[in-house]
């Protein structure tokens, strides 16, 4: 990739500064959410190479197992799904999303360019006019909120609220401030058409959750018995890890036509990803389980981005590749499907909100206070290695550290997600 992330216009004379927080970020591959958890701690990056990407084959038949997707994604009762709006962004190159609240813990507003321009989320007001999330207090910062701000991709996607610290819905109408970019993500694009969606949730028990996730088999994948049977356990040890902090996952499986070999979600890549969550329930969470990523082994998954959209967007799945997960000789050791669930359990934790508690630079944090901010590999292995969304794996030749801690607050963003019920 060569996609640097950029600056919303009112920024470009800061753009070294946070460019290289961008690159700390491990966002310079397109997507704040690239994921570190790769096969070694220096493993080289298999880059994406922009390809020009064959849409992948819908199954148009892919939901046909839609009987046994959860009857609340759609019924109104807990999550609620607006409609898609298409505006322009006007002469300003901005537009106001107007969240109506009554009763509800959280929303999503999922945003798509029309054309790949590429949108960021700017502010978010509440119904007292108060201004409760602007891009400028996170850009530059040393802590990574959600990746909504930057302007790195052809949609955007924002929950909210994101941790138990920010404040709590009231009803009235929020305003979601949605910016249009050129390719540069620098220079304001007026006059694009945006599509999009908001998401409500009313779920306000926040000690258990439940997210619903459709894993998307890419072609091939469910014929090979041993991948099925390792996936299964894989996610039995996810729900082990996750269970830890009253969440759970349910998780269902929907045959597809993608290509196994997959790429590193990026601007560039959206299709696949747009495939993917169309082919599952609105409400669900999409997760693609194919070969490869790039081209190579040297990641074990992706998240599309961090929050993750829970209805169609070319932001809208994770990537995980298999071969990454059986440790190289394409069998599932016991200590490889450990790995694996792990795996799914940290991807799926980026979707649902969570950031890297400290990125491999050691100079970027996550935004909550309850995780040590260590600035060394050894202070930082000593003190998160066993944290799930530690952004790398410690193995030694036969296994590698299990993470299997989330603490409070990391617990706070999951069950904030809209997607979480
Ligand atoms: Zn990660």
């Amino acid at each position: 990739m060569t996609m640097a992330r950029g600056l919303p216009r009112a920024r470009l004379g800061a753009s070294a500064l946070t460019l290289a927080a961008c690159a700390l970020a491990g966002c310079d591959g397109g997507s704040p959410t690239d994921d570190a958890a790769t096969a070694s701690l220096d493993a080289a990056r298999i880059e994406a190479d922009a390809p020009g990407l064959d849409a992948p084959g819908l199954d148009a038949h892919g939901s046909d197992d839609a009987a046994l997707a959860p009857d609340a994604a759609t019924s109104g009762e807990i999550v609620e799904l607006g409609e898609a709006v298409t505006e322009s962004s006007g002469s300003a190159g901005e537009l106001d999303v107007a969240v109506t609240i009554t009763d509800q813990r959280s929303f999503m507003v999922v945003a798509t360019s029309e054309n790949a321009s590429r949108l960021s989320v700017l502010s978010i007001t509440d119904p007292s006019g108060a201004t409760v999330l602007r891009w400028q207090d996170w850009w530059d910062a040393p802590h990574f909120l959600t990746g909504a701000i930057f302007t790195e991709r052809t949609g955007t996607t924002i929950n909210w609220p994101i941790r138990a610290e920010d404040p709590p819905l009231e009803p009235g109408t929020y305003l979601v401030r949605i910016g249009s970019y050129r390719v540069d993500g620098v220079t304001s694009r007026p006059d694009i058409d945006v599509t999009h969606t908001t998401i409500t949730n009313r779920d306000h028990d926040l000690a258990d959750g439940v997210v619903h996730v459709a894993i998307v088999w890419a072609q091939g994948m469910s014929d090979d018995a041993a991948l099925v049977d390792a996936t299964a356990r894989a996610v039995d040890h996810w729900n082990e890890v996750w269970g830890g902090v009253g969440m759970h996952v349910e998780v269902r499986y929907v045959e597809s036509t993608i290509d196994p070999a997959l790429p590193e979600p990026s601007a560039m890549s959206g299709d696949v990803l747009l495939a993917a969550s169309s082919l599952v329930m609105p409400g669900e969470v999409a997760m693609i389980v194919g070969e490869t990523i790039a081209g190579g082994t040297s990641l074990y998954g992706v998240a599309g981005h961090i929050p993750g959209p829970i209805v169609p967007s070319p932001l809208g799945a994770i990537v995980v590749g298999w071969l990454s997960n059986a440790g190289g000789d394409g069998v599932f050791s016991d200590a490889d499907l450990t790995l694996y669930g792990e795996v799914l359990a940290h991807e799926v934790g980026h979707f649902v909100g969570l950031t890297h508690p400290v990125e491999r630079s050691y100079e970027m944090w996550d935004a909550l206070t309850d995780t040590p901010e260590c600035s060394d590999a050894a202070s930082c292995e000593a003190s998160l290695g066993t944290n799930l969304m530690f952004p790398y794996s410690i193995c030694d030749a036969d296994s590698c550290v299990s993470t299997t801690i989330l603490t409070d607050q990391q617990r706070g963003v999951m069950q904030r997600y809209t997607g979480t019920r």
